[in-house]
């Protein structure tokens, strides 16, 4: 599992072993798997360095030929699918049987999608009586991305995909307890036929972060992470005028009225509390629950939620898989603690597993109220609050009384109070009967505290580019003297 070296910049690896250490752990058992450094200043300029140099030779590419190869690179990716679907389970510890479908391939969709669309990127052209204006859409320059843990591989082409089919370089800073994938997603790139430069990943805690962030050089900011790192790379970049995307936390509301299908809404609990073992950004941890099928819906889902293989994530059959490191389970064990002692009723799990890795059982909490922490905070884990509701006024309210706005959704038959739930959720995203469906067709991105900007679809590209206008005056001009 040991990369080639720590660094991928200019079109090949590098290493500089003076940056500290940095461990890799598989989640599963505790074992270091490898090791890779931080970077040193030496290293940040060298990649900051090459993606300037790259810049203005990869925008004056036309569109077509950026995007076949992003194209490429998204044939690659799902040929080796397999071997990178391995990586990313170790890297994080999520299951072989999600990585398999959920992390290279949805990198191989947005490098496929921005690949498609890179070469129909343009401007408008607007009459102005014997006048006449153009706009062009022209690249922002060197962009820097950096990544949380939780998918890798998919926020690495997330952020690259758009910020290459719109003519800028990227340097990428993966989360340093998860460093190994975006390495693979430059190596393809390169693979692929992207030149030198063009995509860069450098290794890392905050500290880089923040000197690329800071860096002169970097014109955007594209962050994954949690609230309170937005907060600061937001200023940081702020301070420069910098263009920013910022993808945080959230507490997201997931409503299950009476009229709803039980199966299909258990399973969405299950999905927006348990992927990935709870381990994702826009889940559903606050399920609010109509009284009338309270009881309905708390008994299935205590006798399906029975039914997680928690195991070896190496194994296909596992569908549960430890958290990504012991600080994380540590965590959410004492969110766990916070709940029992505010008064939430456990009906499920609450325990760390007795064996090697960072296990804790899928937990369930019943009768959570409002004001509880449980409740109120992103805990990251595989925690689901259950909350009873009884009107459709007092849920929404409810809802809304969060400081974040990245997802929600609602399970209703009624059609009209299905999307009157929706219109009124304060997010990004909403699902009506359904949960945690992200392609990359669909923005995706919070309001409120959860952040600024989109990802994916038509929208990214405006995150990515600028607008440039030319006003084409055809006639002598006149003055007032
Ligand atoms: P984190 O905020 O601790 O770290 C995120 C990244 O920021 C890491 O790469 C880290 O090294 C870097 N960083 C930290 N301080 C920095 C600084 N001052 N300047 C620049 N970079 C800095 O988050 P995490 O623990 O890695 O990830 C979990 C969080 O990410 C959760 O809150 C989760 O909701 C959020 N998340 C959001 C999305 C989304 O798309 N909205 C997706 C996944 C995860």
């Amino acid at each position: 599992m040991q990369p080639t070296a720590s660094h991928f910049v200019n079109g090949a690896y590098l290493e500089d072993t003076a940056g500290a250490p940095i461990p890799v752990i598989f989640p599963a058992n505790g074992e270091q798997i490898a090791r890779v450094h931080a970077a040193t200043p030496a290293v940040i300029e060298a990649a900051m360095a090459s993606a300037k140099a790259a810049q203005a030779g990869w925008a004056a590419l036309i569109g077509v030929e950026r995007g076949r190869i992003l194209r490429r690179a998204a044939d690659i990716i799902r040929e080796r699918n397999r071997e990178l679907s391995d990586l990313e389970t170790l890297d994080t510890g999520k299951p072989i049987q999600e990585t398999l479908v959920a992390d290279a391939t949805s990198a191989a969709d947005a490098l496929e999608y921005f690949g498609g669309i890179a070469a129909s990127l343009g401007g408008e052209h607007m009459q102005l009586g014997g006048d006449w204006a153009y706009t062009m859409r022209v690249p922002l320059g060197v962009c820097v991305g950096i990544g949380a843990w939780n998918y890798p591989t998919q926020i690495a082409a997330w952020k690259g995909a758009p910020a290459l089919a719109c003519g800028n370089t990227m340097v990428f800073k993966p989360s340093e307890q998860t460093p190994l994938c975006a390495l693979k997603v430059a190596e393809i790139l390169v693979e692929a036929g992207a030149p030198p430069g063009v995509f860069n990943v450098i290794q890392g805690a905050g500290l880089v972060g923040k000197a690329l962030v800071e860096d002169p050089r970097t014109a955007k900011v594209s962050l994954t992470g949690s609230a309170a790192t937005g907060k600061k790379v937001y200023a940081a970049a702020a301070a420069q005028m910098k263009h920013a995307t910022m993808e945080l936390g959230g507490k997201s509301p997931l409503i299950i009225f009476d009229d709803a299908d039980l199966e299909s809404a258990v399973s969405a609990a299950i999905n927006a509390n348990f992927y990935s073992s709870g381990q994702i950004c826009s889940n559903g941890t606050r399920v609010f629950v109509q009284r009338g099928i309270k009881d309905a819906f708390l008994a299935r889902l205590l006798k399906r939620t029975a039914n997680a293989i928690i195991g070896d994530p190496r194994d296909e059959a596992t569908n549960f898989g430890p958290m990504v490191s012991e600080e994380q389970l540590a965590i959410t064990c004492s969110y766990i603690k916070k709940g029992i002692s505010e008064g939430a009723r456990l009906v499920h799990g609450g325990n760390r597993l007795n064996q090697p890795g960072a296990y804790i059982e899928p937990t369930i909490f019943a009768d959570v109220t409002d004001d509880m922490t449980i409740a109120r905070e992103e805990i990251f884990g595989p925690v689901m609050s259950v909350l009873d509701f009884d009107t459709e006024e007092d849920v929404l309210e409810r809802a809304n009384a969060t400081e974040f706005g990245l997802s929600g959704a609602v399970f209703t038959a009624d059609l009209t109070r299905a999307h009157r739930v929706v219109h009124a959720i304060q997010a990004g995203s909403c699902w009506i009967n359904q949960y945690n469906l992200t392609p990359v067709e669909l923005p995706f991105g919070g309001m409120k505290g959860s952040g600024v900007g989109r990802e994916n679809s038509m929208a990214a590209i405006g995150h990515y580019s600028q607008l440039k206008t030319v006003y084409v005056g055809m006639s002598p001009v006149e003055a007032a003297f």
